[in-house]
């Protein structure tokens, strides 16, 4: 009989105390494993702040576990004695414990699943791979749900949850008699911009442990990116309440109708930051849902704000974990639309002349955030139309958002901003002009081109290469009846008009690979 009964093996993003992994522990039989590993710190080119919240929240996790007398095998940056990889962690605890079974909740990544999988079974100790409870629809279900859908759509996904769940329902109809509210949602801040009382969201200064990470940080500088200063995210559970407390009390009445909206200088407006805490499961989504249902039904927030967060959390980021689990490995090689340029240099620095991009990058380098307008509509939106390699994108996305995992990342970028998986996630492409980013934001005021303009030396960039994109591909979505009115916009252009587009969009990327841009 084992001494040890039960290795417990705990990622960076399965962070919650009472997670499925922990829901029998036994201290005094069961001994827990976490590694910080330098190989997956230096996976990607990281943003120091993503580092610094995955790090630190794991040491956190270890005080608490420990002070509850469970016995806490930790590998931090630096030991002298570290692993290269989480499989090589796992081998040598199953070796130095030689327990009953190892414990492990299904990893956010499907390639690390396959690998700590195989190192178990390779030593020839059962692995317990328990369903991921922290979501609400498991991937069993989400599978159940796909089979026999010609094509998957969100917004039935998402009808689908809120009946199961009996959320905003009334009578069991939805409450105030529609399921979506989202023309209620796109407001911008018009010509004044953001009212001066905008609320700033509690901000969580590092603590003695996040600054131990952060020094820890100091031997991989050479593969680290952004800002560490102004770090301030939730890194306990404690933390993640106190943020959701904070958004709901003020900022949830407007998340809705300024949520496409885009403002220099405010990176936050009326948005969550959530995301992150819930990712590394802080923050159990179960509660998320039924105090932003009690902001409405109590009367604090408006029906449209609400039902347009809880689309967030119920349906958006539900569906995208189940495509996710339901197209791996496969969704990695996606490339639908022939995509083959490289990311600009400029995606790492903010060093562009395009204020949009330059305003986004910065701030992401500062915050480690951008909203969802903005890397879909501005970062991702220029990778599709300048036509990036998908990939490249998603490596990008991954380093430097506080919130990024391969279960979320991935088809956000490969699917809904770049249209690689060919309609897969979205059934169609989302492409705009820089009028688009005109309306929305106040971004072109300061910029030296014109988002009217497609052709000419001022022409903005986007206004270009979205035309550019619809003669490229036009042949592909002739016939899309979501796409009709863009390509018949495109017809309407005399041949001369489509060849300076053309002329110009082939000088845009000349300048863009050659750093001028
Ligand atoms: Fe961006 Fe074009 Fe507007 Fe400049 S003019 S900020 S490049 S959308």
């Amino acid at each position: 009989m084992p001494d040890v009964r039960h290795l417990i093996l705990l990622l960076g993003d399965h962070l919650d105390p009472n997670g499925p992994a922990l829901a029998d522990a036994d201290p005094d039989r069961d001994v827990v494993i976490m590694a910080e590993v330098e190989a997956e710190v230096r996976r990607y080119p990281n943003h120091r702040q993503r580092v610094a919240v995955f790090l630190s929240a794991m040491r956190h996790l270890r005080d608490h576990l420990r002070a509850e007398g469970f016995t806490v095998v930790y590998q931090a940056l630096g030991d002298a004695d570290a692993l290269a990889s989480l499989p090589d962690f796992l081998r040598q605890e199953m070796d130095a414990h030689a327990p009953a079974r190892v414990i492990l909740t299904e990893p956010g990544r499907f390639s690390l699943q396959e690998a700590l999988c195989a190192a178990a079974a390779e030593a020839g100790v059962p692995l317990d791979l328990r369903e991921d409870t922290h979501f609400l629809c498991s991937q069993h279900e989400f599978a159940a749900w796909a089979d026999g859908r010609k094509s998957l759509v969100m917004g039935h996904f998402y009808r689908w949850m809120r009946q199961r769940y009996e959320v905003l329902l009334d009578g069991g109809e939805p409450a105030g008699g529609r399921w979506n509210y989202d023309e209620k949602n796109r407001d911008s801040f018009g010509k004044d911009g953001p009212p001066d009382d905008l609320p700033t969201p509690v901000g969580f200064a590092p603590d003695a442990t996040t600054q131990a990470v952060l020094d820890a940080l100091a031997p991989l500088e050479d593969s680290l990116y952004g800002h560490a200063e102004g770090f301030d995210w939730p890194v306990t559970p404690e933390d993640a309440e106190a943020a959701l407390d904070d958004f709901l009390a003020h900022r949830l009445p407007h998340f809705g109708q300024y949520q496409d909206a885009l403002w220099t200088g405010e990176p936050y407006l009326y948005h969550a930051r959530l995301s992150a805490a819930l990712n590394l499961k802080l923050l159990d989504p179960r509660v998320v849902l039924r105090r932003a249902e009690e902001a409405y039904r109590s009367g604090h927030a408006p029906l449209a704000a609400v039902e347009g967060f809880i689309r967030q959390v119920l349906g958006w980021r539900e569906f995208i974990r189940g495509i996710y689990w339901l197209h791996m490995p496969g969704y990695l090689d996606h490339n639908a639309l022939d995509a083959h340029e490289a990311l600009p240099g400029w995606y790492w620095t903010g060093e562009t002349d395009m204020h949009c991009l330059h305003t986004v990058i910065t701030q992401l380098l500062e915050t480690a955030y951008a909203h969802h307008i903005q890397r879909l509509m501005v970062t991702g939106l220029f990778a599709l139309l300048y036509g990036v390699e998908p990939l490249e994108v998603h490596d990008w996305y991954m380093a430097l958002y506080i919130d990024s995992v391969e279960w979320v990342t991935l088809p956000n970028t490969t699917g809904m901003a770049l249209h690689a998986d060919g309609g897969i996630v979205g059934t169609k492409p989302y492409i705009a002009s820089g009028k688009y980013l005109q309306r929305m934001s106040n971004y072109c005021d300061a910029c030296r081109f014109d988002p009217s303009a497609a052709t000419g030396d001022d022409a903005c960039p986007f206004t270009t290469l979205y035309w550019d994109f619809l003669m490229r591909h036009e042949d592909r979505f002739a016939g899309h009846h979501r796409m009709a009115l863009q390509v018949r916009n495109l017809q309407r252009k005399a041949p001369e008009a489509r060849t300076a587009i053309a002329e110009r969009a082939e000088a845009v990327r000349a300048q863009v690979r050659k750093g001028a841009l």
